[in-house]
């Protein structure tokens, strides 16, 4: 099983790393792939890529909550890194309208910049969107000329728009919202075409029930699968196998 977006290198797993990521490799995660957010999370992620280099796999990219007025010379310094470092992906990047819309150009403008990063290096992206599919949809429709792939992290949408999502051939990542019993995924995950399904956390974010509003950790994936196996009448076994398939595909592992 792959948990496809974890940051373990925040603050919050500074003192049980270690185990958090035992945790993970006793409940079958054979890797946590790491999303990068601004420049000040850089530092931390590598370490821990460094510190599990069997297990853990950065991305780079700038979260667009982390978008101001500074853009350009931040994403200078993210597209600098590519040259440094391998990573498998560009992420996360995407639009946020939830908390702010003051940057809302600027915001476009840095996910634009960055899809064509990801076109050059051809790297798959990892897109976060909240209170914005209908921007990121259209920006990515514009963008699409074949060559980009990559996951709407933290999927919470409809059926129609995992459609659409799907017809720009871009995966849904489940995570523990996917769990919730106000969160009417469960009328929306036997829908989904398990092809462009794959299983995340977003630790230490939205873990998923029983867990729900406590830290979240890389081995709670499997109550994810768990949730997907139950909706869609099948095995936990075949949930992991479907996922972790296309995880790999998706991100080259
Ligand atoms: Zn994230």
């Amino acid at each position: 099983m792959i948990d496809t977006h974890a940051h373990i290198y925040a603050s919050e797993f500074d003192n049980d790393r270690d185990q958090v990521v035992e945790r993970a490799l006793a409940q079958g995660i054979s890797k946590i792939l790491l999303p990068n957010i601004d420049l000040d999370s850089i530092e931390p992620m590598l370490a821990t890529e460094a510190a599990y280099p069997q297990i853990c796999r950065s991305m780079m990219g700038l979260h667009p909550c982390y978008v101001d007025g500074n853009v350009e010379q931040t994403l200078a310094t993210i597209h600098s890194w590519f040259s440094k470092h391998p990573f498998i992906a560009v992420g996360e990047i995407g639009i946020d309208l939830y908390w702010d819309k003051t940057y809302k150009t600027e915001q476009e403008h840095a996910f634009v910049t960055q899809l064509n990063w990801a076109k050059e290096m051809q790297l798959p992206v990892v897109i976060h969107t909240r209170d914005s599919i209908e921007e990121t949809l259209a920006l990515l429709e514009k963008e699409q000329d074949g060559s980009l792939s990559g996951v709407f992290h933290c999927f919470g949408g409809t059926v129609e728009e995992a459609k659409a999502i799907n017809q720009l051939g871009f995966h849904l990542g489940l995570g523990g919202v996917s769990t919730f019993k106000n969160g009417g995924m469960d009328k929306v995950i036997p829908h989904l075409d398990m092809n462009y399904v794959i299983l995340e956390t977003d630790c230490p974010y939205l873990a998923p029930v029983p867990h729900r509003g406590k830290r979240n950790e890389p081995a709670y994936t499997e109550l994810v699968a768990q949730r997907v196996a139950d909706l869609r009448e099948l095995t936990l076994a075949q949930v992991d196998s479907i996922t972790t398939q296309n995880a790999k595909t998706l991100f080259r592992l």
